[in-house]
C-alpha cells in the first residue's frame, strides 16, 4: 500500500466519544453517600469505604460484572456416570464477586462484628459493590438475612452461625462440614403461590420426635429457588400444625447428597449472573426452625432483611445509572455544546440525580434504624418504613434506568455498556421478596397490628416540620387522607398511601440533611402541585448546576 492509500484506509478519527468511566473512586465521588455515612453513625468506616470505593472503580473489577453476566450459569444435573450432582457451573468471575462480597463482610458484618453504625457501614459498602454487579447480591443478601430467622432456633444458630458469618467463600459442591464458610438461600415460592405462601403444599414428615429443632423429611416442590448452590436454605413446609420453617442443607449430616433436586434453571431477563431454579424435594432432610406452625412468623425475619437489602440494591442501581448518564453528558456534544450544558439535558440529569439521592438517603436512614433496634422509635420506624422504602425505591428504579439509558443515546442500548444490565436488573427487586402491592398491604397490616408505627412515622416527619411550606402542606394532606379515607377503602387506596408516605419521608430527610438546593428541588418537583410522571420536568428556578456538580 502506498502512503496515499494507507492514508485513505484510515477512514476517520473517533471524536466526541466519552472515555470509559473507570479508575474512579465510587465512594470519594459520592458526596451524598459520604455525608450519609457520617450522619447515620459510621464515620469510623470512612477509610475502609475509601479503599473499597477505589477498588470498585478499577477496570478489572468492573470487568468481573460484565463477564459474570455474559456467561449464564449452567445446570448440570448428573455427572457422566449418571450420578445426580445438581451442580451449577458459573463463570469464574461470579465466584470472584462472591469471594469479594463475603471477604468484605457484606453477608454478615453487622452480626459478626456488632457495633454502632455496623449496618450503616455495611449498607454503604453493599451500595458500592452492587454498582459493579448486582445479581450475585442475591445469595449475599439471603445469607445476611438468614441470621435473624435462625435466632428463632438457638441450637441451629450455634451450630451454623459461625460458618454463615465467616468471611470465607467456598463455592464447591461439597458438604458444609468440608467448608469454613456457608451461604444460605430461601425457598418459599411454589407454583400455586408466591405472595400467598400459606398455599404452600410441600409437606414435612418428622423422622423421629416432632417440633422445633427436630429432623424432618420434606416432600414437594419449590418454584423459585435462587442461588441453588447455597449450602443450606430456609424453606417453608406444612406439618399437621401448619406452615413451618426449616433449615435444609444441600448435604445430609451423614455427608450424602440431600434430595433437593434442581429441575431446571429459570431463563431470566435480568439478574443473569445469579442462578434461579425450580426444585423438587424428594424426602429432603431438614431441621425445623422456630415454633411449629409459625413458619411465616419465623421466615418473615429473613424476608424483612431481604426487603431492606432491596432498598440498598435499587438505590445502588440508580446511583450507577445517574453517574453513567452524567459522565456521558459531560463528554458528549451535540448541536455545538456539551450535553451537560444544555438546559433540557440539565433538567433530566438533575432530576435523575435527585431521585438517586432521595433513594440513598432513605436507605441509609433505614440502615441506622437497623443499628438501633433497641430504641422503640427506630423499631417502629423500621417496621413501617421498610415496606414503604422497598415499594417506592424499587418501583422508581426501572424508569430511572431507562431515562439514564436514553440520556446516553444509542450507546446506552449497547450490551458493552452497563446500561442494559442496569435496566434488566431494575424490575427484579420490585417483584421478588414481596411485589409492590404486597408491600403496600404490609404497610396497612403494620398499622392495623401496631398503630404506633403510624405515629412513629409521623414523628419522624415532624423533625422537618416548619422548614418548607410545600412539605408541611404535603404532610397535612397525608394526615387528612388517612383520617378521611374510610378504613374499608384503605386497601384500594394502599398505593396512594405508600407513594405519599415515601415521598414525605424522603422530603423530611432531605430537608434535614441535604444541601438546601437539593431539598428545595425535591419539594418543588415531588411535593408540590408541580409533579410529572416523566423525569426532566423540574420547574424553573432550581440550582441544577449545584445538583449536578454534587453528583459526580
Ligand atoms: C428472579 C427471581 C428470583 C426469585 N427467587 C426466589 C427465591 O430464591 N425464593 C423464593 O421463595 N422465591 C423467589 N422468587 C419468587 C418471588 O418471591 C415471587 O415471584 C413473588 O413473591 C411473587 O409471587 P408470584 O410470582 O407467585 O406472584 P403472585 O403471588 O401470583 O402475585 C402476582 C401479583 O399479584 C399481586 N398480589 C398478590 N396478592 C395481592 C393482593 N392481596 N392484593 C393485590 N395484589 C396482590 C402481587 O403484588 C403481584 O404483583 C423469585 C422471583 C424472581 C423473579
Amino acid at each position: 500500500m502506498n502512503t496515499t492509500d494507507r492514508f485513505l484506509a484510515q477512514t476517520h478519527t473517533v471524536e466526541n466519544q466519552p472515555p470509559a468511566l473507570e479508575d474512579y473512586n465510587l465512594f470519594a465521588e459520592d458526596q451524598a453517600l459520604q455525608e450519609a455515612v457520617k450522619r447515620e453513625g459510621a464515620a469510623w468506616a470512612e477509610q475502609e469505604l475509601l479503599r473499597f470505593g477505589a477498588e470498585c472503580g478499577l477496570p478489572e473489577r468492573i470487568a468481573l460484572g460484565f463477564a459474570a453476566n455474559a456467561n449464564k450459569p449452567q445446570l448440570v444435573t448428573h455427572d457422566r456416570f449418571g450420578h445426580r450432582i445438581d451442580q451449577i457451573e458459573f463463570h469464574p468471575s461470579y465466584h470472584q464477586l462472591m469471594d469479594i462480597a463475603i471477604s468484605e463482610g457484606l453477608h454478615a458484618s453487622p452480626w459478626a462484628n456488632p457495633k454502632p453504625g455496623a449496618h450503616v457501614a455495611r449498607a454503604a459498602k453493599y451500595y458500592l459493590h452492587t454498582q459493579v454487579e448486582a445479581a450475585h447480591g442475591c445469595p449475599i443478601t439471603m445469607t445476611f438475612a438468614a441470621i435473624p430467622a435462625l435466632q428463632h432456633q438457638p441450637d441451629l444458630l450455634a451450630k451454623f452461625g459461625p460458618k454463615i458469618m465467616a468471611p470465607d467463600y467456598d463455592g464447591r459442591n461439597v458438604p458444609d462440614t468440608m467448608k469454613h464458610g456457608m451461604t444460605i438461600g430461601m425457598a418459599m415460592t411454589e407454583k400455586q403461590g408466591g405472595s400467598d405462601v400459606r398455599s404452600n403444599t410441600t409437606k414435612a414428615y418428622a423422622i423421629g420426635a416432632e417440633g422445633s429443632g427436630q429432623a424432618y423429611e420434606l416432600v414437594g416442590h419449590k418454584w423459585f429457588v435462587s442461588a441453588p448452590m447455597c449450602d443450606a436454605f430456609l424453606v417453608l413446609a406444612q406439618t399437621n400444625k401448619g406452615l413451618s420453617c426449616f433449615l435444609l442443607p444441600r448435604w445430609r449430616p451423614d455427608g450424602s447428597k440431600n434430595a433437593l433436586h434442581i429441575q431446571q434453571l429459570k431463563n431470566k431477563m435480568g439478574n443473569v449472573a445469579n442462578a434461579s431454579s425450580e426444585c423438587e424435594l424428594r424426602g429432603a432432610f431438614a431441621w425445623m426452625v422456630g415454633e411449629e406452625g409459625r413458619g411465616v412468623r419465623t421466615i418473615i425475619e429473613m424476608v424483612a432483611m431481604t426487603r431492606y437489602d432491596c432498598m440498598i440494591g435499587s438505590s445502588s442501581g440508580m446511583r450507577q445509572a445517574t453517574v453513567q448518564a452524567v459522565h456521558h453528558a459531560r463528554h458528549r456534544s451535540a448541536f455545538g455544546a456539551t450535553l451537560v450544558d444544555q438546559p433540557l439535558m440539565q433538567n433530566v440529569l438533575a432530576d435523575l440525580a435527585l431521585e438517586s439521592e432521595a433513594a440513598m438517603t432513605l436507605t441509609m436512614r433505614m440502615a441506622r434504624a437497623m443499628d438501633q433496634q433497641d430504641n422503640e422509635h427506630e423499631r417502629l420506624l423500621a417496621r413501617i418504613a421498610t415496606p414503604i422504602g422497598k415499594y417506592w425505591i424499587c418501583k422508581r428504579t426501572p424508569n430511572h434506568a431507562y431515562e439514564a439509558m436514553e440520556a446516553i443515546g444509542g450507546m446506552g442500548v449497547m450490551e458493552n455498556t452497563i446500561m442494559p444490565r442496569l435496566f434488566r436488573e431494575s424490575p427484579v427487586n420490585a417483584i421478588w421478596e414481596g411485589s409492590g402491592n404486597v408491600q403496600c398491604l404490609d404497610i396497612l397490616r403494620a398499622i392495623q397490628k401496631e398503630p404506633d408505627v403510624l405515629e412513629a412515622y409521623f414523628n419522624e416527619l415532624h423533625r422537618a416540620a416548619g422548614t418548607d411550606k410545600r412539605f408541611d402542606a404535603f404532610v397535612t394532606k397525608l394526615k387528612a387522607d388517612f383520617s378521611n379515607t374510610p378504613k374499608d377503602q384503605w386497601q384500594y387506596q394502599a398505593r396512594y398511601f405508600a407513594d405519599h408516605m415515601a415521598l414525605a419521608l424522603q422530603g423530611a430527610l432531605l430537608l434535614q440533611h441535604a444541601p438546601a438546593y437539593i431539598a428545595d428541588a425535591f419539594c418543588a418537583a415531588r411535593l408540590s402541585a408541580h409533579t410529572s410522571a416523566n423525569y426532566g420536568c423540574l420547574p424553573t428556578g432550581l440550582d441544577h448546576r449545584a445538583i449536578l456538580s454534587r453528583t459526580l
